[in-house]
């Protein structure tokens, strides 16, 4: 027997010997810095009720000032949060030397996020006493606090925080959107509100791609200079042989994605495929600096007893200080076999949770005395949505396991 067969003989019940559930110690919660994601897509994943409320000014600007005196004092301080606190400290002194600044300045300092310190490009959330948060540095601190086995508190004031406990403030959010800001290609000002359709579809230097692309033309430039290129692209011109030569090209990389389909659909004409819904469970290592991990109760797929385990940035000694996030995953065979057990299997999302992850079959011959497979990458689209399965209780996925039969 194994030492992780051991360690995870526990049940599901009892969880992991010599473990403890994370996520329910509390603890004395100091925000780390959450990189400026903001995502759409986590602000997508928290849909809730909103709650629109105006922060304390006064209270907020004091707190806030707190917060940076911390943080740029603080060593143990991402270096990232270290270095905009001093600029903003920098900003702020300045600000106060040369009185009042205009209103939109003033106004900026106030309804930016108080974690990132950026104006929040989508929902904005707010602890109990008012301090605002954009949707990407809420994830992250409710991911960092499970990380660290600790209750998630607002970076201001201290205080409890959880979707449950905090709502969005939709007067800021609409506030947020009408204040001007700067368009990345032409540099000209627009409410935000407008500006993400300027940049789309409106600005003169907005990068754009020859329409030939489609025959391989690799020109990109600024929208002004479009025509002049497409009337001068020599690609339409080019013979049905140089053609076909760039198309080869083109075709290989489909090629790659069709194969991973093909044998997917090959996979599902197998005799014996069996499927489940998994649903992994934050638990802490004993180890004297605790790591935390992921496991699923045991599970039975093609009458064999399974057990999956998964782990943060490949158990990374301090993975909250980091920005990137990723998963890796691990399938561990609990029954006996008479004979080994050839099998493909992937993670792909469940019903009951919402994230992006690109399929990936991995490959596995399960015997008695090898009975676990490598920790494999869950190949989730990027740390944002990784963030968001982190900042869940429970991760929920499905599992696919198809037996090759000789
Ligand atoms: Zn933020
Ligand atoms: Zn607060
Ligand atoms: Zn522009
Ligand atoms: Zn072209």
């Amino acid at each position: 027997m194994s030492g992780a067969e051991e360690a995870g003989g526990g049940g599901p019940a009892a969880g992991p010997a010599g473990s403890v559930p994370a996520g329910v110690g509390v603890g004395v919660g100091v925000g780390a810095g959450p990189g400026a994601a903001a995502g759409q897509a986590a602000a997508a994943a928290l849909g809730e009720a909103a709650g629109p409320g105006l922060p304390d000014e006064a209270g907020l600007a004091g707190a806030r000032q707190l917060q940076l005196q911390e943080a740029a004092g603080d060593p143990d301080a991402p270096p990232k949060k270290r270095l905009r606190a001093a600029e903003a400290a920098e900003a702020a002194a300045a600000a106060a030397a040369a009185g009042s600044g205009k209103l939109e300045e003033r106004l900026y300092s106030v309804l930016c996020c108080t974690v990132c310190l950026d104006l929040p490009k989508a929902s904005v959330y707010q602890c109990t006493n008012g301090h605002l948060m954009c949707a990407g540095c809420f994830i992250h601190l409710l991911a960092d606090a499970r990380l660290k086995e600790e209750q998630a508190t607002c970076p201001n004031c201290r205080c409890e925080i959880s979707k449950s406990l905090c709502c969005r403030n939709l007067a800021v959010e609409k506030a947020v959107s009408e204040l001007p800001s700067e368009c990345g290609f032409c540099l000209r000002q627009f409410p935000r509100s407008l500006l993400e359709r300027h940049q789309k579809e409106e600005c003169q230097d907005r990068v754009t791609q020859c329409k030939y692309k489609r025959i391989g033309c690799p020109w990109h430039g600024p929208f002004h200079e479009l025509t002049v290129h497409e009337a001068a692209c020599a690609h339409p011109t080019k013979t049905g042989s140089e053609l076909m030569e760039i198309l080869d090209g083109m075709d290989q990389s489909h090629r790659k994605e069709m194969q991973l389909y093909n044998s997917i659909f090959s996979l599902l004409s197998f005799e014996k495929i069996g499927y489940t819904e998994v649903q992994f469970r934050p638990y802490r290592t004993d180890d004297f600096i605790t790591r935390l991990y992921y496991e699923t109760p045991r599970f039975t797929v093609l009458n064999q007893t399974w057990v999956l385990k998964a782990r943060v940035n490949d158990s990374e000694r301090n993975p909250n200080l980091s920005c990137k996030r990723t998963l890796s995953f691990q399938l561990l065979l609990k029954s006996k076999v008479t004979a080994p057990l050839e099998c493909s299997f992937l993670l792909l999302k469940g019903p009951y949770d919402d994230v992006r992850i690109s399929p990936v079959i991995y490959h596995f011959v399960f015997t008695n005395e090898s009975n676990e497979t490598d920790y494999v990458p869950l190949p989730i689209i990027d740390s944002v949505e990784c963030n968001k399965l982190l900042a869940a209780k429970n991760i929920n996925l499905r599992l696919f396991l198809f037996q090759i039969q000789k």
